[in-house]
């Protein structure tokens, strides 16, 4: 029995009366209403942050950026923790190198995670190895985490309007935040 049922059988009486005391009738029914209140609270929460790793299959692999050397990868895996716009996954190599990638996909589809890569020749060897995945490859990841969570406006953030800029590989965060700001009723974007 938890903490709350065990609080939450009021005793008859708090003098040993048979009776059941009124005040502890209207306490216990004030306790059962906040503790129902804050079940509700913490169930429209954003999705834990999660350090679960999760085994991902490689389900597509396309060439995005020629100019650039990137590559978008869709992983694909059984009951994904849910992420929102700015979450990264730490993808663990079979090197055993260790890095983050932005989620650049739909947080909608449940099912699949989508990534895009820079190569970098002279970096530490980790993204050469995330371009040299193939279609059907498995790779263990860790996360979602959010270290780059964007406010929303209606929703707790007294921002009026939303400024997004990104150079170079930089854009991946931002896309999910675009597709949600786009989605927003409080939405007033001017493309450049
Ligand atoms: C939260 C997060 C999200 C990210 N999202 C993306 C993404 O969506 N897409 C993407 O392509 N990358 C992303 N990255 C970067 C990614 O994790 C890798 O760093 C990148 O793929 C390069 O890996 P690498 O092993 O090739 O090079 P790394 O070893 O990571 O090196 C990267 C660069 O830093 C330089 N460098 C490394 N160590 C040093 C040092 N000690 N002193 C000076 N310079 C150094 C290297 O020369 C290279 O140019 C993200 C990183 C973080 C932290």
């Amino acid at each position: 029995m938890g903490f709350f049922d065990r609080y939450r059988q009021a005793p008859p009486s708090a003098f040993g009366r048979m009776r059941h005391d009124v005040v502890l009738c209207l306490a216990d029914a004030a306790l059962a209403g906040l503790w129902g209140l804050s079940g509700a609270i913490r169930r429209m929460a954003s999705p834990p942050e999660t350090d679960r790793t999760t085994a991902l299959t490689v389900a597509d692999r396309q060439v995005v950026a020629h100019d650039q050397d990137v590559i978008a990868l869709t992983l694909v895996g059984e009951h994904l923790p849910r992420w929102h716009p700015g979450a990264h996954i730490d993808i663990h190599l079979a090197s055993g190198l260790v890095r983050q990638y932005s989620l650049c996909g739909d947080p909608a589809i449940p099912d699949s995670y989508r990534i895009a890569v820079r190569r970098i020749p002279d970096g530490g060897g980790g993204s050469i190895e995330m371009h040299d995945l193939t279609v059907g490859a498995s790779i263990t990841t860790q996360g979602p985490r959010n270290a780059f969570p964007l406010t929303v406006p209606g929703y707790g953030s007294p921002a009026r309007r939303f400024r997004f800029i990104a150079g170079g590989i930089g854009i991946t965060p931002i896309l999910p935040m675009l597709r949600l700001a786009q989605q927003s009723p409080h939405r007033r974007l001017r493309r450049r």
